[in-house]
């Protein structure tokens, strides 16, 4: 019957066919080494698929302005009661569709038009919603960078906090999307809460690290806010979420992320977030430390094959993260390029030194072996995917000659790891069960 309809509607075929080549493509085919992605479990993806997608819930849970919500309530309560005991912390709210809606309405809550925040800087791996050009910007809020040390790859503490004494900013940001140490929460919270500034800590990257207690968490460590994505080491569905360590800077931001940045929060992620930190709780601790492991023998296997990777005198990472310097081997665009061809994915990303005019051809490279973790690689693989990326970057072999070698080398880990197995017979009943009640 597909068969016919996929012969009668061209458009639906070509519909039909760029999904499932695409999932083909990067579930089996390619090495997937971007930063901010992940894959779901089985099961979670599965209850993904359920009715809360058709669904408003506006308000908080059992106080909404639509009827028909017993389940999604409990759901929704459930949901941000199992990420609150992994963060070690009662206030979590799930609401945020995305990162970014999470930095917005924390930003909001704290902030009128007009007021100052001081940020840690680009050099530091923000995220663009952190600037005059994102979410900060359009709040009409002032950006002012922390400095930045080369040398530690991260914020400079000491006058960081001079700044924030001298501006006594409403709110003070941490946390980036190239982000291989972690920010010195504990004294810049000290210096922000001086001047009754909030400080506001985004974990979009390292959450999974953070639940997999292998990096701080910012909330123990005196940040005021968490702000995160869903789906990025956290291998959840795309979302977003805050939680508080005070239960009244929850309420505040509560009362902004309803009505002024969601209306609907896309409900049906909350059972697939559910289900991963559930598989968290189980095998978080297992994933986090195999990730930071694998990011590491990634950096040494690509640095003794002479790339460039940053921060050798640190230990290159203590993320999910890998950082190269390819302006030898023809910057960023080429390189990035070249490997996707090869069916390697990474994305070109701006290094410290590089000058703004660079971003369309950046001298840096991101990677991330949280998803090729997941996937159940570990050391041994790390060395494998090094020297790959050497083929291409280095000896510039065919990338065609490489890609062959890369989808062999994928046949082995299609199958996600650190999560709840179900069989096939499984999933075929609980798609039927969600399709057909
Ligand atoms: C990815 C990222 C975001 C944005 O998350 P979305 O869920 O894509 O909106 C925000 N902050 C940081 C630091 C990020 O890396």
């Amino acid at each position: 019957m597909l068969e016919d309809l996929l012969s009668k509607y061209p458009d639906l075929k070509h519909v039909y066919d760029l999904t499932t080549t695409h999932t083909r493509y990067r579930k089996r085919e390619t090495i997937n080494l971007i930063a901010s992605e992940n894959v779901m479990s089985p099961l979670a993806m599965l209850l993904y698929l359920n009715d809360m997608m058709h669904r408003y819930a506006e308000g908080k849970p059992f106080k909404r302005f639509y009827q028909g919500l017993k389940y999604v309530d409990e759901l929704e309560v459930k949901a941000s009661e199992l990420m609150g005991q992994l963060l070690n912390t009662k206030f979590v709210d799930l609401r945020p569709v995305s990162g970014t809606t999470a930095n917005a309405a924390a930003f909001r809550t704290f902030t009128k038009p007009g007021d100052k925040a001081v940020v840690a800087p680009v050099q530091a791996g923000a995220h663009v919603s952190h600037t005059r050009y994102g979410t900060l910007g359009a709040l009409g809020i002032e950006q002012i960078d922390m400095p930045f040390s080369l040398e530690e790859w991260n914020i400079d503490v000491d006058k960081a906090v001079k700044l924030i004494e001298e501006v006594k900013p409403k709110i003070v940001t941490l946390g980036g999307s190239l982000y291989i140490f972690p920010h010195p929460t504990r004294p810049i919270a000290e210096a922000a809460h001086s001047v009754g500034a909030k400080v506001i800590h985004d974990v979009a990257h390292v959450l999974g690290l953070i639940v997999g207690g292998v990096w701080p968490n910012p909330l123990t460590e005196g940040a005021d806010v968490i702000t995160s994505s869903t789906h990025k080491t956290f291998p959840g569905p795309q979302g977003g979420l805050f939680a508080t360590r005070l239960e009244e800077d929850y309420k505040e931001i509560g009362k902004v992320i309803f009505p002024m940045f969601v209306s609907n929060h896309h409900l049906h992620r909350l059972a697939a977030t559910a289900i991963t930190a559930l598989e968290m709780r189980e095998f978080g601790r297992d994933y986090a430390s195999q990730v930071v492991k694998n990011a590491k023998a990634l950096a040494q296997a690509l640095a003794s094959r002479g790339i460039k990777v940053v921060m050798e005198e640190k230990g290159y990472t203590e993320s999910h993260q890998v950082v190269l310097d390819v302006s030898r081997h023809g910057r960023g665009t080429k390189v990035a390029t070249a490997l996707e061809e090869a069916n390697i994915i990474v994305n070109k990303n701006m290094l410290p030194w590089d000058r703004p005019e660079d971003v369309k051809d950046p001298s840096g490279i991101r990677i991330g072996v949280q998803e090729v973790t997941r996937w159940g690689m570990r050391e041994g693989e790390m060395d494998e995917i090094a020297e790959l990326i050497k083929q291409v970057v280095v000896d510039k072999r065919d990338p065609a000659e490489v890609r062959r070698k890369v989808i062999e080398f994928r046949k082995e880990f299609l199958e996600v790891q650190y999560c709840f197995k179900i069989s096939r017979e499984d999933e075929v009943k609980l798609l039927s069960l969600l399709l057909h009640p």
